[in-house]
C-alpha cells in the first residue's frame, strides 16, 4: 500500500511533499510529483504538507484517480 499523487499536482508541482518524506520516496515526473509505490511507507506526512490536496492513500482513491496509482507504478517500474 502507498499513499498516490493525483491531478492536482500537475498544475502545482509545489514539491513541499518531498522535502517532508522521511524515506526519499518522491520524485518529479514528465509533469508532476510522483511516490514510489514500493518504498512508502505509509506515515502520511506528505499529505499535510501538500497545498491542493493532490495526495490520498491508495485505498482512498476515485475511481477516476486510479491512473495516477499506475502512473506512479510505470514510472518507477513496478509490474
Ligand atoms: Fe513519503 Fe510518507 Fe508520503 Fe509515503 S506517505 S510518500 S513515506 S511522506
Amino acid at each position: 500500500m502507498a499513499f498516490v499523487i493525483t491531478s492536482a499536482c500537475i498544475l502545482e508541482q509545489a514539491a513541499d511533499c518531498v522535502t517532508v518524506c522521511p524515506v526519499d520516496c518522491i520524485e518529479l515526473g514528465e509533469d508532476q510529483y510522483l511516490i514510489d509505490p514500493d518504498t512508502c511507507i505509509d506515515c502520511g506526512a506528505c499529505v499535510a504538507a501538500c497545498p491542493v490536496e493532490a495526495i490520498y492513500h491508495e485505498e482512498d482513491l476515485l475511481t477516476e484517480d486510479l491512473p495516477f496509482l499506475e502512473k506512479a507504478k510505470t514510472f518507477y517500474n513496478i509490474a
